[in-house]
């Protein structure tokens, strides 16, 4: 059983400033423990559910936007035990790891050279997380070296596409997934340049046909449209199951994939 635990549902400057929603990111945990794109309260979202950043086995940050990567040096410490233990991988875009361009690093030399394993990772570039492979996908974002990121799981295959406008590249790179987590920043009719549109998250869903199509990394006009009304329209487009994410939430993939709400974020 794979089981997806979702941080934070915020995404875009004004949702993260006044932190509209959560914005910590989500953690995978199928034998590996895999935090992915840690923005700001990741700490705190997971003390809140009682989870150990000491237990995580790789951070992943997909590229270098502090609502991504807010809280990474926080967790590199929490995923090296307060850096008593050397353990734990970090990989992520190339500007959030090593700096390119306008671009970070958004983590220090001294937080990676705590850590034994640190990998600046291109489209196409894979990682292996005890067992579980990583593949690095292509977007097309402002951060020119972001990635996003496919996850062979023992249910199969997790996509994240990461922050990204929809572009054949982006299909292609998704196509088999499963559970299809999209971050989609803006509601329908308000499509921007660099971010999915809820159009474009219906447009993505079916032609990938997923069994569950995750929306989540809402900016602040979605949620001031609301939120459901977008998955809603997703999933009359898609004909794929849909759902808007909520902070807190849970989804377990195995046999069925379900989706519940561990707690209600404070
Ligand atoms: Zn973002
Ligand atoms: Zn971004």
């Amino acid at each position: 059983m794979t089981k997806i635990t979702i941080l934070g549902t915020g995404g875009g400057r004004f949702a993260t400033v006044y932190q509209v929603r959560r914005t910590g990111g989500i953690y995978i945990e199928d034998g590996a423990k895999v935090h992915l794109d840690p923005g700001p309260g990741a700490a705190l979202s997971l003390r809140e559910l009682g989870m150990d950043p000491a237990k995580t086995d790789a951070l992943l940050v997909s590229h270098c936007h502090p609502d991504h990567y807010g809280d990474a040096e926080v967790m590199v410490e929490g995923m090296t035990a307060c850096s008593f233990s050397r353990r734990g991988v970090l990989a992520g875009g190339r500007g959030a790891v090593l700096g390119s361009g306008d671009f970070g690093p958004a983590i220090s030399d001294y937080h990676k050279r705590i850590l034994p394993r640190c990998a600046a990772m291109a489209p196409g570039d894979e990682l292996t997380v005890k067992g579980m492979s990583i593949r690095a996908t292509r977007t097309s974002h402002s951060d020119p070296d972001g990635v996003g990121f496919r996850f062979l799981t023992r249910a199969g295959v997790l996509s994240y596409v990461s922050d990204t406008e929809l572009k054949r590249e982006v299909l292609d790179d998704h196509q088999g997934a499963r559970v299809l987590i999209m971050n989609v920043t803006r509601p329908l009719r308000s499509r921007v340049r660099f971010h999915m549109s809820t159009e474009d998250a219906a447009a993505m869903a079916k032609e990938i046909r997923p069994e569950l199509a995750v929306l989540t990394h809402f900016g602040s006009k979605l949620i001031n449209d609301g939120v459901q009304g977008q998955a809603d329209f997703v999933e009359e487009e898609s004909g794929v199951r849909t759902i808007a994410a909520e902070d807190f939430m849970r989804l377990t993939m195995g046999a069925r994939i379900t989706a519940r709400r561990l707690r209600k974020a404070p």
